[in-house]
């Protein structure tokens, strides 16, 4: 263990998040200083970034805002890494034990969550009023409906929306919101997938949820109690006076105050170059809450989610009782890990409960209602996902026997990189400044390097010309390689439809992931199997 506290502590001075670095590379294991502290020093540490800057040190580099995504750097002791899936040799289940039949590309990964079919067991979101999530909805909403997966649209899209049209309080028009339902909708299918609304405090203030399903036909709407990221509401930061006035007047917390002419002229400076907007803590109680969910069925919502964060256990516990009682569609619980736009970097590292000890709680909550006979809604676990094997590996724990609790993860991050590295790759080609590698590689023009163009100008023919190559990148990240990655492990455990997973296709690696999850540790596991057969 020592070692992993040493590889811990050494963020805690100086981290690539916050741009901040240490004179020398021994540092204090408890305070991350250096050993001798020197008054001509030239480095940035934490300590020092906040001399100059203050509450800026907080943030992941702020100059960076809605051209960067930023997440949790520390090592929570429990990952998916630490559990390793189990490869079989004998039978298929989900398909005819015949080895021309019991092919990788016949896995179904299809899902469905809260009755929503699914291409794959994949949401991505909630990109709300987030710099980078508006500059990149393009990709990440077309991207998402090629792929057949929910792309969920965040909190504060109709707040933060200049062009928002607002009666007695009430959104009554938002030429963003609309414009994001309708960059989803242009390449639907109708079937698999859809887009979502989610709503936080401001949000059902304004009315969001009655406009979005009465004026733009959105069949789902998610309430929000939180995110993995932080534990307080979302923030963004705005680099414009008046449209920080604005939000001030909308009735947003924002800071420092935009009306005060002290700050107003600071700003002109130079002093500071952008505002915070902050979003307020829900207060839920649990007969509000289940009113509340009553009328927005009543209000036309087909499908009604949660997203929540990764609150302490009692939080979990009260969560699932109530999105019982709701009759809540699906609940997704995002751990500590994940991020997007803009988090206090401090509490991405230390605060709430990382993803793999989260689902274990959920987990638990999850059978004890369902041994009471009670609702158990669809759970989609969120934070820090990025590929298939932590998909595989959170669905198959959450099976106990009656099929997976999981019907699906979600990714917030990783969907973004995909997008803006498309985004960026084919700005470079245009100007002819690719990096060579990657030319000599794949080509220098998008048509070559995106290995789905191919495919998808055969099911789109003229249609093809519409689709932005962000939306391909993120396309052939999902559905060409997670889509096929996960086909690819399932059919090395013999499972070719997602329901068989379950908790006996996994095994510890580390004595406390087996501690915590109760998934045997691979001795344990070996010992039990051969006694069975040979014993
Ligand atoms: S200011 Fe002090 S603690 Fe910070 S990097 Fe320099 S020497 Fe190290």
């Amino acid at each position: 263990m020592p070692e992993q506290v040493n590889k811990n502590s050494s963020y805690l001075n100086a981290t690539s998040t916050t741009k901040t670095e240490t004179r020398v590379k021994d540092v204090s294991p408890t305070s991350g200083a250096c050993p001798i502290c020197i008054r001509e020093c030239p480095f940035l540490c934490e300590v020092s970034l906040a001399a100059f800057r203050g509450r800026e040190a907080l943030y992941p580099e702020p100059e960076r805002f809605g051209y960067s995504t930023a997440g949790a750097l520390k090592d929570f002791g429990l990952d998916w890494s630490h559990f390793n899936i189990h490869s079989g040799l004998l039978g298929a289940e989900g398909i005819e034990a015949d080895s021309d039949v019991a092919i990788f590309p016949n896995v179904s990964v299809e899902t469905t969550i809260g009755g929503v079919p699914l291409k794959m067991p994949l949401l991505i979101g909630a990109y709300g009023s987030t710099e980078v999530g508006r500059l990149n909805w393009d990709g990440l909403a077309i991207g998402g409906a090629l792929s057949g997966i929910i792309v969920t649209i965040g909190e504060n899209v109709c707040g933060m929306d200049p062009e928002s049209k607002i009666t007695k309080g009430k959104v009554v028009y938002s030429k963003e919101l609309k414009r994001r339902i309708d960059a989803f909708r242009k390449f639907w299918d109708g079937k698999y997938g859809d887009v979502a609304v989610q709503t936080n405090v401001e949000d059902q203030r304004l009315g969001v949820d009655v406009y979005a399903l009465s004026k733009l036909g959105i069949n789902i709407i998610e309430r929000k109690w939180g995110q993995g990221a932080k534990a307080i509401g979302g923030e963004v930061r705005i680099r414009d006076l008046q449209k920080a006035i604005l939000l001030k007047k909308r009735g947003y917390i924002v800071i420092p105050d935009p009306e005060d002419k002290n700050v107003q002229e600071a700003f002109k400076e130079g002093v500071f170059r952008s505002f915070e907007r902050h979003s307020r803590v829900g207060m839920p109680a649990e007969k509000g809450f289940i009113e509340d969910i009553e009328w927005l069925r009543q209000q036309g919502s087909k499908i009604v989610s949660l997203k929540t964060g990764a609150y302490r256990p009692e939080a979990v516990a009260f969560t699932m009782k109530v999105a019982s009682e709701a009759k809540i569609d699906y609940v997704t619980f995002d751990g500590a890990s994940g991020g997007t736009g803009m988090s206090p970097v401090p509490m991405m590292n230390e605060m709430s409960i990382p993803t793999v000890y989260l689902e274990i709680q959920v987990l638990r909550c999850a059978e004890i209602l369902k041994k009471k006979g009670k609702y158990v809604p669809d759970i989609v676990m969120a934070g820090g996902f990025i590929n298939e094997t932590q998909m595989y590996k959170s669905i198959a724990m959450s099976n106990f026997g009656n099929g997976p609790y999981v019907k699906a993860v979600l990714m917030g991050r990783a969907p973004l990189t995909a997008v803006m590295k498309s985004s960026y790759f084919v700005e470079l080609a245009r100007k002819g400044q690719l990096p060579r590698d990657f030319a000599d590689r794949f080509g220098s023009a998008p048509e070559k390097f995106f290995i789905s163009v191919p495919d998808l100008k055969a099911e789109f023919g003229e249609k093809f010309k519409e689709i932005p190559w962000e939306a391909i990148g993120l396309y052939s990240y999902l559905s060409e390689r997670i889509k096929v990655g996960l086909q690819q492990m399932m059919t090395g455990s013999r499972k070719w439809k997602l329901n068989y997973l379950s908790r006996r296709d996994l095994f510890s690696l580390t004595e406390r992931a087996a501690r915590a999850s109760g998934i045997p540790l691979v001795e344990e596991s070996a010992a039990d199997a051969i006694e069975r057969i040979l014993g």
